[in-house]
């Protein structure tokens, strides 16, 4: 047997003939498909609007409005008509359905009175001129009249379907129009009272009378067709960067509608859920893009939260009074009293101390609501057990709906900290017994600020992996040299650590080199890292690598963090001008981890704004690797700084090379043959002039400077070199050969004559209050400094607490493994500080 669907089309897929020929097209390609389709149709946009001002313009007795009102009904449904090509009877039935609105006004006015009967007979009006119009349009489309076989309990304005019943009618009515291969094009929104009264099913309920006829016919899919892409993960009008989401639990959805996503009506799922009919919304407009499908799937570990909703014109009661503790029943009677008045309460939240009751309205009924817990709490009020009853008005539900929140602790602490950052005050929080949602009450006018500030933190403005990212540690590289591929290689070798102590699995995300990037949302394969380290290694260029993308650094940022990464760090082991990477990184809620100095060395202004833009997104930027290497240098002023202490100065051996060197000579060792075997021993750069000249020393000195706040953007810096800058360039041998010729002479009479007066010469950088000095400094032969040995780094610290006795940290310093060691320390710090 052919599959059976239920098509429903918004006002919004039908606002002019247009838009209602492409309706009718989609339902043309599904029975094409083979289906048999069922139509569940909205009014025309803006008509059930349109029939409210008139309701209320014949209920105010103002007939002219009124007339104006249903002459610009009329006249829009003919003109469609007529564009559509219907043809006399279509006609007839409109000005049927026009000169029935007309009577209906016309006794309101009368009366004086409009009953909810009469009203929802007017309402029900914009659906049955769309069928008609619809059944022009669709080939085999028979226009019908929910009110004459939707059975409810005929409560007026917000009428219930009367389960079994209803079914059996629907079934009764719709069989036989499709057993003759017809299309059922059935109004939606309006059902029958017991009496055979035409009731409504309250605003927007097309969505749930397309699910109604679903669930009755036992088809096999509803598509509601909207003018959106499908459910987003919060109101598009109010967060441009929401996304679409592919997937929902019914539950979510539900849950979404009843916080407010006014997409889908409240009550859409529940004739579906239960036997499982799959519900896609599409978009009418865009039928090309999946949409969103809703079903009974639910991966556990998925995103803990997928969607932020919101209710506005909500208002908050709390019932409030110490004596209220310990006794019974005060709550059921604040339920019940509401309850009998009909005002169903939207959000409720307790102190776990049992002092105060909290429970959100909307604001149109809290007067009501108020005068009624008053009346039914009077004997309480009057003993004082409950001292009063506070009322707030203009209030907003915010909602962050999420199966996976269930199985997620911290939810709530990250929302009171997304909060707390965008300023927005909470009133009230609840969280649902189903632990589906996480609701607040802020003010009205603080609704989208927090809506958007939720959406944020959850990452739901980022495009789906697909799969659950919440368990991992993203790490996006900027370089592929020697660190980065020992960085890879320790991050590899440390997994099961790192999954042991955070709880994440680390994942290279990125790559990139100055030539492009590659990039995979869920993680390079092993394989694939691994071949492009080898092709890094043997001089290649990621750019040429299948599946690169050529760009510059910030082009991979910004393309990376589109998705939904967990926790990304942009880890710079390069050696360019990285800062517009990192700017992109904190503006996208990413951290940085850099043994790159050149970000931090250079311009005071790029630092500022470095450090500026890190504050203001509330980002982590450590750069342990760019000063000491794998030694706690970074740390140990933070600890110094953050305990209160007032650093005086910081002093020390900073390069390890240089070391080397400077104990070579104290060993006799010519100058020109110290450096030689510092190349052949690999501890210089591929020009060893970089470290000769002191500058890389320098920029160690500027950012221990900066980041200890002794010597900022107008410190004075004297730098004195071992050679000149400008050699650099040489070929070794030739760099060798003139270091013979002019340096090494010199050099050992400045060795000997420090020795001579018990001093060592040491390559030595200092900062003091506004002072950086770098270059060969005669030290006492006994000081910490005077015997460091061989590439060991050192940095004193004196303070005012460290004064006669100073703080010395000190241990290797250089090399490729304790560099990407202290990168590695500072993602795992970044880890720990965002798990
Ligand atoms: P229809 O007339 O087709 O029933 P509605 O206007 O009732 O359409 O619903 C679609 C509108 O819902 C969208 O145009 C969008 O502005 C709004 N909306 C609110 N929240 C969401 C959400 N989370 N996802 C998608 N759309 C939403
Ligand atoms: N036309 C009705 C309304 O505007 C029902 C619907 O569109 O779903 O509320
Ligand atoms: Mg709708």
């Amino acid at each position: 047997m052919n599959r059976t669907e239920v098509h429903k089309f918004g006002g919004t897929s039908l606002g002019d003939a247009d838009r209602i020929r492409n309706a009718a097209s989609l339902v043309a390609d599904a029975r094409a498909d083979g289906a048999r389709v069922v139509v569940a149709c909205s009014a025309m946009a803006g008509v059930t609007d349109g029939l409210v001002a008139l309701a209320s313009a014949a209920a105010e007795g103002e007939r002219d409005r009124a007339d104006t009102l249903l002459q610009g009904l009329r006249d829009r449904h003919l003109e469609v008509c007529r564009t559509l090509g219907g043809d006399g009877a279509a006609t007839a039935q409109i000005e049927a359905i026009v000169a029935e609105l007309g009577d209906l006004v016309a006794a309101a006015a009368v009366l004086g009175e409009l009953t909810p009967r009469t009203r929802d007979r007017i309402l029900s009006a914009g659906e049955k001129l769309a069928v008609g119009l619809f059944a022009v349009a669709a080939d085999g489309g028979v226009p019908m009249f929910a009110d004459r076989f939707l059975e409810t309990d005929g409560a007026f304005g917000e009428a219930n379907p009367l389960g079994g019943v209803a079914d059996r009618h629907v079934v009764a009515a719709l069989k036989p129009v499709l057993d003759r291969g017809d299309v059922p094009v059935v109004t939606g929104f309006c059902g029958r009272a017991p009496d055979g009264a035409t009731t409504i099913l309250g605003r927007g309920a097309t969505d749930f009378t397309a699910t109604l006829l679903a669930g009755a016919l036992g088809a096999d899919g509803v598509t509601i067709w909207s003018d959106v892409d499908g459910v987003f993960s919060a109101d598009p009008r109010v967060v441009p960067e929401a996304r679409v989401i592919p997937q929902l639990n019914y539950r979510e959805a539900a849950e979404m509608s009843y916080y407010g996503a006014k997409v889908l009506h409240q009550r859409t799922m529940i004739p579906v859920s239960g036997p499982g009919i799959p519900v896609v919304m599409r978009n009418s407009l865009n039928p090309s893009a999946p949409g969103t499908v809703v079903d009974g799937a639910f991966t556990p570990g998925s995103h803990p939260v997928k969607a932020i909703s919101a209710i506005r014109g909500q208002a908050l009661l709390s019932v409030e009074g110490k004596g209220m503790a310990g006794v019974p029943g005060i709550a059921s009677r604040v339920f019940g009293a509401l309850a009998d008045r009909r005002i169903s309460v939207t959000m409720i939240s307790q102190s776990s101390s049992e002092s105060s009751i909290c429970l959100a309205v909307r604001d149109d009924e809290v007067a009501s609501a108020e005068q009624a817990l008053k009346a039914s709490l009077r004997t309480e009020m009057s003993r004082g057990d409950v001292e009063e009853i506070v009322v707030r008005r203009s209030v907003g539900l915010v909602a962050a709906v999420g199966l996976g929140m269930a199985q997620t602790p911290g939810v709530s602490g990250r929302i009171f900290g997304a909060m707390g950052r965008a300023a927005v005050n909470v009133l009230a929080i609840a969280q649902g017994s189903s632990e589906l949602n996480v609701s607040l009450a802020v003010e009205g006018r603080a609704v989208d600020a927090a809506v958007t500030a939720m959406h944020g933190e959850f990452g739901l403005d980022r495009l789906d992996t697909g799969v659950a990212t919440e368990r991992f540690l993203d790490l996006m590289l900027l370089g592929c040299g020697k660190i980065g591929r020992e960085l890879v290689a320790q991050v590899l070798d440390r997994r099961a650590h790192v999954f042991e102590r955070f709880g994440l699995h680390p994942r290279v995300v990125a790559i990139a080199d100055r030539s492009g990037f590659l990039f995979r949302p869920t993680g390079l394969e092993l394989d694939e890292l691994r071949q492009v380290l080898d092709a890094k290694a043997g001089g290649g260029r990621l750019a040429d690598l299948d599946g690169a993308t050529a760009g510059t650094p910030s082009d991979m940022v910004r393309h990376a963090l589109q998705w939904r990464l967990s926790r990304p760090v942009l880890v710079d082991v390069s050696d360019s001008e990285s800062h517009e990477a990192f700017l992109d990184a904190f503006a996208r809620r990413c951290d940085v981890a850099t043994a790159n100095k050149k970000p931090l060395a250079g311009d005071i202004a790029v630092y500022d704004a470095l450090l500026g833009a890190a504050a203001r997104h509330r980002r982590l930027l450590r750069a342990e690797a760019t000063v000491g290497a794998g030694l706690p240098v970074v740390d140990t002023l933070e600890m110094l700084l953050h305990t209160g202490d007032r650093l005086r100065s910081a002093e020390g051996s900073l390069s390890g090379t240089l070391g080397f060197l400077m104990s070579r000579l104290e060993e006799g060792a010519p100058f020109s043959e110290a450096v030689s075997q510092a190349v052949s021993l690999g501890y210089t750069e591929p020009d060893p002039v970089a470290d000769l000249s002191g500058e890389d020393v320098a920029r160690k000195a500027v950012i221990l400077g900066r980041l200890s706040g002794l010597a900022g953007g107008d410190a004075q810096i004297s730098l004195q070199g071992l050679v000149d800058p400008g050699w650099a360039g040489m070929a070794v041998p030739d760099l060798v050969q003139r270091l013979r010729a002019e340096v090494d002479e010199p050099m050992a009479a400045r060795v000997a004559a420090a020795k001579a007066a018990g001093r060592s010469l040491r390559f030595v950088a200092s900062v003091s209050a506004g002072r950086i000095v770098v270059g060969p400094t005669e030290v006492p032969a006994d000081s910490a400094l005077g015997m460091l040995k061989g590439t060991d780094n050192q940095v004193v610290f004196t303070s005012e607490r460290y004064d006669d006795r100073p703080l010395v940290v000190t241990g290797p310093g250089a090399g490729i493994g304790v560099t990407a060691m202290g990168v590695l320390g500072d993602v795992l710090r970044i880890a720990a500080e965002r798990t």
